[in-house]
């Protein structure tokens, strides 16, 4: 689904429909660049290291937040997200980061907002369906409606504000352990989810692992991505210097509207 980027009145969403009082909520990327500048914007702010990861607690908008990176990968990205649950009081997780294009009409620049995620190279047939998660009985895991909401206005806000003509979508995100960097290779991950009944917009290698954890856990979880690449054969020269010089930028003017959306409630 694509959704114009037309700016609708400035929207309120309380942080304590997401966080019961005592509770954070964690913005979470894979690499330290998505969240530059970010972290420079953290009031009361606090840096802790744990499982060799930097843990930065603060106020952000008001809010309370922990920011942290979770490295590349599904095993990097779930141990992160359990880590936050367990040790950092975390009540809801936003993850901010980037991906390659997969659906038709998904351009460099585009922000996909997640509606659910599949991880594309889990493969237990024929004991089980193809991408299905053995234990949970289903290969789709949905982000939480009302979080992910609150994300979109904001996208939609920033796109509209600051980063025009750039286009948002909402949508499925497939995840997988691999860096998908081959014209072949893409459009016959395209064309197998498509077939499947899992036509994803983006692909990349992190979130299909945290909407897990969350789900084990009840805790809402929202993500974005700023596509940085066609996941194509020039995909790997394409995504460097995006992710520094843009995607930063759309996640700090993105989760800055969230979190001003968030603080406006009473605080938890
Ligand atoms: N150059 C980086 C490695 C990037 S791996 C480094 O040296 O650290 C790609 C990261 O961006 C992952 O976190 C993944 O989630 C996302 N991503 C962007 N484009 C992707 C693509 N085409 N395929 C898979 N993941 C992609």
């Amino acid at each position: 689904m694509t959704v114009l980027p037309h700016a609708p009145p400035a929207p309120r969403h309380a942080p304590a429909a997401f966080l019961r009082p005592g509770q954070r909520l964690a913005i979470l990327s894979a690499l330290v660049d998505e969240q530059r500048g970010l972290i420079d914007q953290l009031q009361e702010r606090q840096r802790i290291e744990h499982a060799g990861r930097h843990f930065w607690l603060g106020r952000f908008q008001g809010v309370p937040v922990v920011l942290t990176v979770s490295r590349i990968g599904k095993v990097s990205a779930s141990l992160t997200a359990a880590t936050l649950i367990e040790r950092f009081a975390v009540g809801a997780i936003v993850f901010t980061g980037v991906a390659g294009a997969l659906g038709d009409g998904v351009q460099v620049g585009d922000v996909v907002v997640a509606q659910d995620f599949i991880q594309h190279d889990l493969d237990v047939s024929p004991l089980f369906a193809r991408y299905e998660v053995p234990a949970y009985g289903r290969a789709r895991f949905a982000c939480d409606a009302g979080l992910s909401q609150a994300l979109l206005q904001a996208v939609q806000h920033s796109l509209a504000h600051d980063f025009a003509p750039a286009r948002v979508h909402q949508g499925l995100i497939a995840s997988g352990d691999r860096f998908v960097s081959g014209q072949a290779e893409v459009r016959a991950l395209r064309e197998r989810l498509q077939q499947d009944g899992y036509p994803a917009l983006a692909v990349e290698m992190e979130g299909a692992a945290v909407a897990q954890v969350c789900a084990d856990h009840g805790l809402p979880y929202a993500a974005m991505r700023t596509i940085s690449d066609r996941a194509d054969d020039s995909a790997h020269r394409d995504f460097a210097q995006f992710v520094e010089q843009v995607a930063s930028r759309y996640a700090q003017a993105i989760i800055t509207r969230l979190l001003d959306s968030l603080g406006q409630g009473p605080r938890p």
